[in-house]
């Protein structure tokens, strides 16, 4: 390959996966739009909307109204959630935003964890712009997916995201055993991330767009042509959609059973193109 992933030792290849990444970030949104048409975007609403349908009623609290004193209750416990791989805010921003708009929720705390400082510092730049700065419903933390930072405790975690991060990893068992140790019981997985795409014919024009034009667009849009080859390799590189399934259940988790009435372990969008696994820590 054109980095020779397979061989390197993991030390190297996360320190390869950095300097991808730091060439990446500040084209990274305008990338993903050309990349992808702009459907990453509903690739990524959908992902969000199956993981969060609702908020446990537990985190609404009564809204302060001004001259009236507070019910005397203990406070109600805030909804937890994670995304791993986060990078510039995306998927932490929408889940913010839904809960918001959807529940009226404006409690609801996402942790982001990248292992990539220049990733992290775009994502801050992005939530400078929003409501939510300055607030703790959103904080960024340097660390890596397979060991993750030490004050995110066991059994604490409500909601585990990982979006087009995890493909990333030198080691998948690892990162989602680490994701099961940090949720609690109950605590849902979800994984968006490049799939396979089975029909033979889109397969192979896939195949195409993917060596034959991503990496032109990435040499046009952002001056880098490497970054983008790696991209690509990386994405053929993940399981198929039925294998990643069964490394989730591998870890203990639940697989299909989020999904109500539907029973899958995951979901494909765009035919394949890109794959929803979820899960439920038992
Ligand atoms: N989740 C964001 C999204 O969907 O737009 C960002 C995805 S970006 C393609 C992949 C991210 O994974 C990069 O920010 C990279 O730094 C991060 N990453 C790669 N390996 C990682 C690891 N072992 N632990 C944590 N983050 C990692």
């Amino acid at each position: 390959t054109h980095f020779g992933f397979q061989e390197v030792p993991e030390v190297e290849k996360e320190s390869l996966v950095g300097s991808v990444f730091s060439s990446v970030a500040s084209n990274y949104d305008v990338m993903n739009d050309s990349m992808s048409l702009g459907i990453h975007r509903l690739w990524k609403d959908d992902f969000v909307s199956t993981m969060l349908p609702r908020l446990p009623a537990s985190v609404h609290r009564n809204p302060a109204r001004p001259g009236v004193a507070p019910a005397p209750e203990a406070p109600n416990p805030t909804f937890k959630c994670l995304d791993v791989a986060g990078g510039t805010g995306d998927i932490a921003l929408r889940i913010l935003d839904r809960a918001r708009e959807k529940f009226g929720n404006r409690e609801i705390e996402v942790e982001v964890v990248d292992l990539n400082p220049d990733m992290l510092h775009e994502g801050r730049k992005r939530v400078a712009q929003t409501m939510y700065y300055n607030t703790p419903q959103i904080t960024f933390t340097h660390g890596n997916a397979q060991s993750l930072p030490e004050h995110i405790k066991d059994n604490s975690i409500d909601l585990y995201t990982i979006a087009f991060g995890i493909r990333n990893c030198t080691s998948l068992p690892s990162v989602l055993s680490e994701a099961y140790r940090v949720l609690k019981p109950g605590g849902r997985i979800g994984v968006l991330e490049f799939g396979k795409v089975s029909n033979p014919l889109l397969k192979e024009a896939y195949r195409q767009y993917s060596f034959q034009v991503i990496p032109v667009l990435g040499q046009i849009i952002a001056g880098d042509h490497a970054s983008y080859q790696y991209l690509v390799e990386s994405i053929e590189r993940f399981p198929a959609q039925a294998d990643f399934a069964q490394l989730m259940r591998d870890a203990g988790f639940q697989t299909g059973a989020m999904r109500e009435g539907k029973g899958g372990a995951w979901k494909d969008y765009t035919f394949g193109v890109a794959t929803m696994w979820t899960g439920v820590k038992a």
